[in-house]
């Protein structure tokens, strides 16, 4: 066993002496209290220790005793509906255990170790089976079927299988040649992906249920997007109307807040949200992994690399996972603190010159994949990162370097905020890297002329965008009647189509053909205004139409009511237009 002794002491940092034989990232406890901590740097004899928890008391000379084992995560049936701090501690067993303030030094078993879950078999004696295959499930919550799978690295003829029955995490339900097992959990180190056969091109959208998202700025199943929250930009209610109603299997949430009423939220409010797709809560299929405010900053580094090596775990099963970290800026200023306490040689902003690729290895976990295993499964990890920089400021080194990286960026406007426009996603501001990807999708499952709509679409809002600044200057009555007919469309398509209301039973989801009738229909109106506008007819003649009201309740109008009634409506608009006599 290495035990060395504490050399040196700054902050969350430690130098322990005397630990020849140490491997990089190997686990550490530290002091009297076994503290948490990682080596993260190596010389000699010496070793430097990002510690994950409060170092206040600790001496020099004191003992460091290392695992001589990277930090790991345990994998099986139980990690959905729980709570884990960012070194995966549960956080409801931990509070029972220590009362509301987390003792230092606590160990607590990220599973529990005597709940006994119903499997079933799916392997026979004689069967070769390779890394990745499913020798049987479990019935997890209500609506996942949890996979025991081969270990990524084993394999071999099955010797012995369980009968089907009650086990816990640690039993073993299958061995194969040469005195392997197979248990019901296995463990993972965090901060290497877990191994798939081949990654995939994504090609099936990320449903979001949100228009601007689904329409604009849609990512892929296994793609990647930043989202910048400032305070009040409606960051933590789209976090959650994601949560509900993206169309994937399991949601992994981490949560880096910075004040602990932040992350109390969160705490406090997922439990109670309810699956809208099954009616069971929503936990059932989630994983929370959160940082408490008592934990030091180094500890959220670890947090993001346990949230993505749970994510893995359920997409190695054929799961669509979402990733979601909140803030990924909290886990940036942990790296540079740390990189600061190391006298590393700083970059921008004081953060160290590796953020870049720091962030680039993270966002590179997610991705559709065929999994390992024998059968034709594929599954995806798809990420959202919140970023928050300060002040607003999107020339900050978190959300440059992010955006290099990521996919697509869907940025929250505070002035969108404050003009009560929900969600508070800027059409201006925002892009995507995947359009080209997920178009074949749009146009055999929604329409042909899906994107030729949205594209359309697209430009009024810029157009509008344009012509404001005119209207500023000059004022609108300045505009012809063709320019003042895009700011009345471009109104529509904010208020009518962009704007929905998280909180309205219907319009918080949105399926993605009714969008796209939603934004037909708008467009009918454009077209036929300005075929009316060049015969002589009048702005307002048209907009004395009752004909905008109706547009207006559409989003609020049942989902298969408004895709029936739609396309009859667009021609309706036409018609009407088209038969307004000139005056
Ligand atoms: P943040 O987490 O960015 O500080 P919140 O998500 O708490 O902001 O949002 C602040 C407020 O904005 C909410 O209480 C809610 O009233 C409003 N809001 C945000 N998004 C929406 C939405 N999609 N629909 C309706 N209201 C919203």
């Amino acid at each position: 066993m290495i035990v060395g002794t504490i050399a040196k002491i700054t902050g969350p940092v430690v130098v322990g002496d005397g630990m020849t034989g140490s491997k990089m990232y190997d686990v550490v406890r530290v002091g009297a209290e076994g503290l948490m901590g990682e080596i993260i740097r190596l010389e000699g004899d010496l070793a430097t220790i990002q510690v994950y928890e409060d170092t206040a008391g600790l001496k020099v000379g004191d003992l460091v005793e290392s695992t001589e084992g990277p930090l790991m995560v345990e994998l099986g049936p139980g990690l959905l509906s729980s709570i884990y701090d960012g070194v995966q501690r549960p956080l409801p067993v931990v509070a029972r255990q220590a009362g509301d303030f987390i003792e230092r030094g606590t160990t607590a078993s990220a599973l529990d170790r005597e709940r006994k879950w119903e499997f079933t078999p799916s392997v026979d004696a004689g069967q070769e089976l390779a890394a990745g295959d499913v020798v049987g499930t479990v019935q997890e919550g209500q609506t996942i079927l949890h996979k025991v799978m081969v270990p990524p690295g084993m394999a071999g003829r099955v010797e012995t299988v369980v009968k089907a029955g009650g086990y816990t995490v640690d039993d073993v339900v299958v061995t194969l040649t040469g005195g392997l097992e197979v248990r019901m959990s296995q463990r993972w180190p965090v901060r290497i992906g877990r191994p798939y056969a081949r990654k995939l091109d994504p090609g099936t959208p990320f449903l979001t249920g949100m228009r601007i998202l689904d329409t604009f700025f849609p990512i892929a199943q296994g793609g990647n997007a930043i989202i910048p929250g400032g305070f009040g930009t409606g960051k933590t209610v789209t976090q959650q109307s994601l949560a509900k109603w993206a169309d994937v299997d399991i949601i992994v949430y981490v949560g880096c807040g910075e004040r602990g009423n932040e992350m109390t939220e969160v705490l406090t409010e997922f439990p109670e949200l309810e699956d809208p797709k099954s009616g069971a809560p929503l936990m059932d299929r989630t994983v929370l992994v959160a940082n408490t405010s008592n934990m030091p900053v180094a500890a959220r580094e670890a947090s993001i690399y346990v949230g993505a090596t749970l994510a893995e775990y359920y997409r190695d099963m054929g799961y669509n996972v979402a990733m979601m970290a909140d803030s990924t800026s909290r886990w940036g200023e942990a790296l540079r603190e740390v990189s600061g306490r190391l006298e590393e040689m700083p970059g921008e902003e004081g953060y160290p010159a590796y953020l870049a690729t720091r962030l680039a290895a993270f966002y590179e976990r997610s991705g559709r994949v065929k999994t390992l295993g024998t059968d034709e499964r594929v599954g995806s990890v798809t990420m959202v990162g919140a970023v928050s920089p300060a002040g607003g400021d999107m020339s900050e080194p978190m959300t440059q370097n992010s955006l290099r990286v990521t996919g697509a960026f869907w940025a929250l406007d505070t002035s969108l905020a404050h003009r009560r426009h929900f969600p508070a996603i800027s059409w201006t501001k925002s892009y995507t890297l995947f359009l080209g990807q997920v178009r074949s999708w749009y146009e055999s499952n929604v329409a042909a002329d899906w994107q030729e709509y949205r594209d359309r679409a697209m430009f009024i809002l810029q157009k509008e965008t344009e012509l404001q600044e005119i209207v500023q200057l000059v004022g609108p009555d300045a505009l012809p009647e063709s320019e003042k007919i895009i700011l009345e469309i471009a109104r529509m398509l904010r208020e009518d189509f962009l704007q929905q209301f998280a909180f309205d039973e219907v319009d918080a989801y949105c399926p993605p053909k009714k969008a796209y009738l939603m934004l037909k229909a708008i467009l009918a109106f454009y077209d036929a205004s300005v075929q009316a506008l060049q015969r002589g007819v009048s702005l307002r003649q048209v907009l004395e139409l009752p004909l905008k009201d109706k547009i207006a309740e559409i989003k609020t109008t049942p989902h298969d009511e408004a895709i029936e009634m739609l396309p009859g409506f667009a021609a309706q608009i036409s018609e009407d237009i088209a038969g307004i006599e000139v005056l």
